[in-house]
């Protein structure tokens, strides 16, 4: 016997009531070119940018957030991830906000009761799509769909010298020029969240041949590939990480003739050293440290690399058309008499199709949006040298942040309003830590961001909250609960 949704629905109404949650909207409500400013906009209504939504909602402060995905097919989940089951454990509260009833597993509970969630391995990836747009539904979140923001003009502040009037009055505010139905428009905000994924300051990472090949040739694992079209041919996956074991499962089960994992490491990874390293120290206090540490534990973790899961593993081996070769890189590819002619460390192999597993970049000419800021980015490699022997091309290129998750200048680098830019995606791991995407720590990032933005808008306008604290007049006593009287008389 389940108490059902509806049940689950009002203890969260409950929840969120005893917290006081959300509280007033405190922040003044502007306008520019008669239109709403918005206190924060968040580009991205993925897992990450609900939780940061929800974050602010809660604080009182006024957010849309804008996703150029349809409604409830953000981020992978339902669109390019081909794993069957989440790789991340079931119990991780997710973006839940340290709301017990906003948890998957009070969801799951709630229709299918508890022995279900006991016999339950892991979360069915389609069933956490679900799950996130119950999340979205239940606290009613700002979501634009269909919405793709295509250029970020951040504008400078008075305060910082740039002139108020001669700014058009656009002081301390970003300009988000969106694309939605075929029409472009306009929309302003004090702050900008980025929260755009796994890819969001780039995209896939592909080896420089892979270019130089016909596109009907080879696909990334993060792409939206058909795969029925894999049937009867032998297919080449390059990579050992969870994607490479799910694009090769599905290529199997579509029908390929054979799938030909190649695997430049002479062992799987076994152990997620990253996992190992997860506990609320590393989550609270890996943003503070030296440089030096936070280069040595993703430099460690990036080499060490995450295993992928002992299922989607055995999903692939299942198939006895599936062929494990360890210790062979590829090296490069071309097309010839119909196929592909590939080159690797172990010698020559004839295939048809590659699917490069092969991660992820940050690579702004992939992004557009960020093309006007990102010559004045500082990053990681333009004011760190990493000791020998822990060089990393991927750490190297990350943005190098600060506390308030915001971009910073280059030296040199003239862009005002640049501060206004929060990155909440994940190139920004090596700066903050694991708070900026993955499941475990998705509501501390959401949760430190929008305490931190709070904090800034407040600062900003203090002169406008001290004067509405002068004038704040509800009194707490009216003078009616006293009688005055004179002091009794002197006695010697
Ligand atoms: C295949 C796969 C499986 C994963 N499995 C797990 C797992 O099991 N456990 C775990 O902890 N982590 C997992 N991750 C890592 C991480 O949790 C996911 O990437 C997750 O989707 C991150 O959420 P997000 O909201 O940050 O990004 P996303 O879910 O990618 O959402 C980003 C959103 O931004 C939108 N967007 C981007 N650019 C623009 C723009 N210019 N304008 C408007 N909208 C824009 C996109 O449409 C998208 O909806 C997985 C990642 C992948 C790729």
């Amino acid at each position: 016997m389940t108490a059902g949704l509806a049940a689950l629905e009002a203890r969260l109404a409950d929840e969120l009531a005893f917290l006081q949650l959300p509280a007033p909207r405190w922040t003044p409500v502007r306008e520019h070119a008669g239109q709403p400013v918005l206190d924060v906009a968040i580009i991205g209504a993925g897992m990450t940018g609900l939780a940061c939504a929800a974050a602010l909602v809660h604080r009182g402060m006024s957010v849309v957030a804008l996703d150029e995905a349809p409604a409830g097919l953000e981020g992978p989940w339902a669109t390019t991830a081909r794993m069957e089951t989440l790789r991340s454990p079931k119990q991780l509260a997710g973006p839940a906000l340290g709301i017990p009833s906003l948890t998957f597993r009070a969801w799951f509970e709630a229709q299918f009761g508890r022995a279900e969630w006991d016999a339950l391995d892991k979360i069915p990836r389609l069933q956490w799509m679900e799950y996130l747009r119950w999340y979205r539904r239940v606290l009613a979140l700002p979501v634009l769909n269909g919405h793709r923001v295509i250029d970020l003009v951040p504008h400078g502040d008075a305060e910082s010298g740039e002139d108020r009037e001669g700014s058009g009055g656009t002081s301390g505010l970003v300009e988000l020029r969106v694309e939605a139905e075929g029409r472009e428009s306009i929309a302003w905000a004090r702050r900008v969240v980025l929260a755009t994924g796994r890819a969001g300051l780039g995209g896939p990472s592909v080896p420089a041949f892979a270019e130089a090949l016909p596109r009907t040739r080879w696909a990334h694992s993060s792409d939206d590939n058909d795969y029925a079209a894999l049937r009867g041919l032998r297919v080449g996956v390059v990579g050992a990480g969870a994607s490479a074991m799910d694009s090769a499962a599905t290529a199997l089960e579509a029908g390929a003739k054979s799938v030909h994992l190649l695997v430049r490491r002479p062992d799987l990874p076994r152990i997620n050293k990253g996992k190992g390293a997860g506990n609320p120290g590393f989550v609270a206090g890996y943003a503070r440290l030296p440089d030096e540490w936070k280069w040595r534990i993703r430099h460690y973790i990036n080499v060490q690399q995450v295993p992928p899961p002992r299922n989607s593993t055995q999903r692939v081996s299942r198939h006895p058309n599936a062929h494990f070769h360890l210790g062979v890189a590829i090296e490069g590819a071309v097309e010839r008499n119909g196929a592909l002619a590939v080159q690797t460390s172990a010698g020559p192999i004839t295939l048809d199709f590659l699917i490069f597993a092969t991660g992820f970049k940050v690579d702004w000419r992939q992004r557009p949006m960020v093309r006007r800021i990102a010559p004045c980015i500082r990053i990681w490699k333009d004011r760190y040298t990493p000791p020998a022997g822990q060089e990393d091309d991927e750490l190297a290129e990350s943005p190098d942040l600060g506390p308030a998750f915001e971009f910073q200048p280059r030296d040199g680098a003239h862009c005002p309003g640049l501060d206004r830019l929060h990155c909440l995606s994940y190139p920004a791991t090596l700066s903050l830590g694991v708070i900026t995407g993955d499941i475990p720590a998705v509501s501390d990032g959401a949760e430190q961001l929008a305490g931190t933005l709070a904090g800034l808008l407040y600062a900003e306008d203090i002169a406008h909250h001290y004067a509405r604290m002068e004038v704040y007049a509800e009194p707490e006593i009216f003078g009616d609960e006293w009688v005055t009287k004179p002091l009794p008389p002197f006695e010697k």
